[in-house]
């Protein structure tokens, strides 16, 4: 059952603050629920969580209105402008900005939509060919850039770690993400509140808890394995 796997997760959040001396109410758990029917959904909701990673903008249109309304859509995966119409009004937040384009795009269908979208720059920690964005040296000078668009508002940093069999792997880089979020936030950017720290998935939740996340995002552990278009 569904109510199990989340029950599991939850208690390896738990444990792992407590490792970390952290509180639990520091780590907020995204349930990640792509390519999964909206019953599935609904079900992990009616078990308490409201917040919910969706990486297909076309899937935030579709299971949004089937959502009770108190439900939270974050965008997690990569955005092509031309897709921002799907999410502006509907999701809480975007974890995956990764150009200074797309924060322009963001800003402007915000602004149309009379709203302000909290965002987070994606950082491409592990430097990997294969994923999308900003390079980690890169990244005070890109959210400068961005910072002064009136539609977004920087909450922080986000990253998908490499896929390994092997959590403690990652660990470098989690511990990275921290020290350069812990950095970019002492140069105290206008318009910047970095708060956020987006990191650790199904196979390194646990490590990246005690090296500093403060969103988790959770998709096979509690959902099971995705049905990928
Ligand atoms: C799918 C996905 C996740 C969840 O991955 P799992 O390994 O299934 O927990 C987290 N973040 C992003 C950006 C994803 O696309």
């Amino acid at each position: 059952m569904l109510k199990d796997n989340l029950q599991e997760v939850e208690k390896r959040v738990s444990m792992a603050c407590e490792r970390a001396g952290r509180s639990r109410d520091e780590v907020l758990l995204i349930a990640v629920s792509k390519t999964k029917p909206v019953e599935m959904v609904q079900e992990i909701y009616d078990a308490g969580v409201r917040d919910f990673g969706e990486n297909h903008p076309q899937e935030i249109r579709e299971k949004f209105p089937q959502l009770p309304s108190d439900t939270k859509w974050h965008m997690i995966g990569h955005l092509q402008t031309n897709k921002i119409k799907y999410i502006i009004e509907r999701a809480c937040m975007v974890h995956s900005v990764d150009s200074v384009h797309l924060a322009e795009e963001i800003s402007k269908a915000a602004i149309k939509s009379g709203r302000c979208m909290p965002v987070l720059a994606e950082i491409n920690m592990a430097k990997e060919a294969s994923k999308y964005g900003v390079m980690p040296e890169d990244a005070e000078d890109f959210i400068r850039q961005i910072a002064a668009l009136p539609g977004i508002r920087v909450e922080g940093l986000m990253t998908i770690a490499p896929y390994t069999e092997h959590a403690e792997e990652n660990r470098v880089y989690f511990r990275d993400m921290k020290k350069l979020f812990v950095d970019i936030r002492g140069k105290n950017i206008d318009n910047v509140n970095m708060h956020h720290l987006s990191m650790g998935m199904t196979g390194d939740f646990e490590v990246a808890i005690e090296e500093g996340a403060t969103m988790v995002r959770v998709g096979t552990g509690i959902f099971g394995a995705s049905n990928y278009h």
